[in-house]
């Protein structure tokens, strides 16, 4: 018979891999957009797909308010991206793909 060693996954408790499973979810949940103020040329077209993610300034380019996308507006970030004719916006998803 062989028991698990000191430091095993199989010795983690069940509520520490379940806080871990938890915790991982929410991070891959995470989806953020980014945009490039150097690229940006005030097209406005991603303002005008996304206007719930994508805001502009008073000189018509893109500012973003929130960089966190809630997952319901996962859609509407990706297809403000597309539209932008300059490749100006990055759409990550998870924590560690900033
Ligand atoms: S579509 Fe692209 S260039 Fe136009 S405002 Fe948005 S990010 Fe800037």
């Amino acid at each position: 018979m062989t028991y698990p060693r000191v430091g095993d996954r199989r010795c983690a408790g069940q509520d520490g891999r379940r806080s871990h499973r938890v915790e991982n979810g929410a991070e891959e949940d995470v989806v953020r957009v980014e945009v490039n103020p150097n690229m940006c040329e005030g097209h406005g077209q991603c303002n005008a797909v996304a206007p719930q993610v994508y805001d502009l300034d008073e000189e018509g380019y893109c500012v973003i308010r929130n960089p966190e996308v809630p997952p319901d507006l996962e859609s509407e970030a990706e297809a403000g991206a597309l539209a932008c004719p300059v490749q100006a916006i990055t759409v990550t998803r998870g924590a560690g793909l900033t």
